[in-house]
């Protein structure tokens, strides 16, 4: 017959046919072969004979749809029927099997049916090692796909965060900046401040201030930071470093700072500057200084930065315009007009804390009072502008002779005194005779073509704690010792007795 020549499971066109089964036994075993096949596209379990109902293979035939019967002949009246599994173990039904069985229908035995079951087994594995392989390939790609989301998401979120993080501390440094702006008062907070303000807001690795000085037309330091002071030349000429262009043109970039000669030679290390900006800090029309930040690593000021550097640039020139302003103030406030010396009331404030000084160390201090002889005549001869001229070359006389830690002051009209702090009576002598020598060498034009006039001073001396143990009577000595030189004919120097 061609139908039993051809393959099993193939139809008459070739195509695949399902095979059809049933089964006899309705154990466990039973059960589990039945659920098997049914799951096998290419099978249809078409009736299960078994005769107790209850039996697992019955409830799981009930379940699936499946033909049951209680008589095992049944089976050889399924329509199409190809095997029959015989589960039994049971050689009376296995006769009734193979008597009832149409010619075409092959039992397979238990052992037979284990064969089958294991390799269903197998298959059923294989299938579910490739379906979870692919269930859990598409939760990878899965968490794969969102991973990288989140990734992508997390690393712009921390650029985000750090960006805003940086803004705001410069946001808040910069607020704090120009608060303290306005509540420095000094010039040396003010230009510490800057450059305090360049390394927080600018990020500056070196940041310097110079202030210009109008009577020698140079820019002098005032404050820096990132370098040690040595790094930072005294005096810059005002033509040839980038504060020069700064100075000139409001602001100046070098990204090569090399690429004009000389442009670093603010510095005493111009080889550890590679690039430099600089800003002029004005008052008003007048540039009162310069701000020059620079690094050590080529750097390249975006706008923002230029911006920032221009703010700073700015905001200082206020501070700065006001602080100069304040020590102007101050500085007039004890400073007599005519012969720049102190003037009368901060040399009594500035006596007494000498002489608690000099309490405290104990150490000795001498006062000197200096009065110009015969200067009602003088003025009466050459008139006051003359007289005006003799004060402020006997003062220069003055503050040329002494040391740093010395101090003069012009005392009344035409009378001067001086405070040298740790001088005995016999230093303060030697100090006042070069003085009344100095003072007499001065020549003044005098009426005649070829007349020149000299004048000559009388000096009292009087020493802490040898004549007086305190700031007034320390000024009586003195002035008492100077009457003894008017009285004694003048142009002479007399220490207290
Ligand atoms: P003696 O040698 O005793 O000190 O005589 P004297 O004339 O210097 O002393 P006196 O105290 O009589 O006169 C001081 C003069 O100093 C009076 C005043 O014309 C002059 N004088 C005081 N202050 C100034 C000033 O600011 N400018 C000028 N040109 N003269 C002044
Ligand atoms: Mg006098
Ligand atoms: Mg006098």
């Amino acid at each position: 017959m061609a139908d039993e020549m051809q393959e099993p499971g193939l139809g008459q066109h070739g195509e695949h046919r399902r095979l059809v089964v049933g089964i006899a036994g309705g154990d466990l075993r039973a059960a589990s072969m039945l659920r098997l096949l049914s799951e096998v596209d290419s099978i249809t379990v078409a009736a299960l004979a078994e005769p107790r109902s209850g039996a697992a293979a019955a409830v799981a035939a009930r379940e699936l749809g499946i033909f049951t019967s209680t008589d095992v002949a049944d089976l050889s009246r399924v329509e199409g029927l190809d095997v029959i599994l015989d589960l039994t173990d049971d050689p009376v039904i296995r006769a009734r099997l193979v008597a009832f069985r149409p010619a075409a229908v092959e039992i397979v035995g238990a052992r037979g049916a284990d064969l089958i079951r294991d390799l269903l087994m197998a298959k059923k594995r294989g299938e579910e090692q490739e379906k979870l392989l692919g269930e859990l390939k598409v939760a990878y790609d899965k968490i794969r796909g969102h991973e990288q989301k989140l990734q992508v998401g997390t690393q712009a979120l921390e650029k985000a965060n750090e960006e805003l993080e940086t803004r705001l501390s410069e946001i808040f440094f910069t607020h704090e900046f120009f608060k303290a702006l306005t509540s420095f008062t000094s010039v040396d907070d003010v230009t510490s401040l800057v450059v305090d303000g360049a390394n927080g807001i600018l990020g500056a690795e070196i940041s310097c201030v110079y202030l210009l000085d109008t009577s020698h037309w140079v820019l002098r330091f005032a404050a820096a930071q990132g370098r040690p002071r040595e790094y930072f030349v005294d005096e810059v000429p005002l033509d040839t470093t980038i504060m020069g262009r700064a100075h000139r043109d409001g602001v100046a970039v070098e990204t090569d700072a090399h690429a004009i000669p000389g442009s670093v030679a603010w510095t005493t290390e111009p080889d550890d500057v590679v690039s430099q900006a600089a800003v002029s800090l004005r008052s008003g029309e007048h540039v009162v200084g310069v701000m020059v930040i620079g690094s050590a690593t080529p750097r390249q000021l975006t706008p923002a930065e230029l911006d920032r550097l221009q703010v700073i640039g700015n905001q200082s020139s206020l501070s700065l315009q006001n602080a100069l302003l304040h020590g102007e103030l101050e500085r007039l406030s004890v400073t007599d007009r005519l012969t720049e010396l102190y003037n009368h009331g901060y040399f009594e404030q500035r006596l007494d804390e000498e002489i608690g000084r000099a309490e405290r160390f104990g150490h000795v201090l001498s006062l000197i009072m200096i009065d110009i002889d015969d200067f009602k005549q003088f003025n009466d001869t050459y008139g006051h502008p003359r007289g005006d001229r003799v004060l402020r070359s006997v003062s220069d006389t003055i503050t040329s002779t002494l040391r740093e830690i010395d101090f003069a002051a012009r005392y009344g009209g035409e009378e001067f005194v001086v405070v040298l702090p740790e001088t005995d009576a016999a230093g303060a002598r030697a100090v006042a005779e070069r003085i009344r020598e100095g003072v007499a060498r001065l020549s003044y034009d005098g009426i005649g073509v070829d007349e020149s006039v000299h004048k000559t001073i009388s000096v009292g001396v009087a020493t802490f704690p040898t004549h007086a143990r305190s700031g007034g009577p320390l000024i009586v000595a003195a002035d008492q010792a100077m009457y003894v030189a008017k009285r004694n004919g003048k142009n002479a120097v007399v220490v207290a007795g």
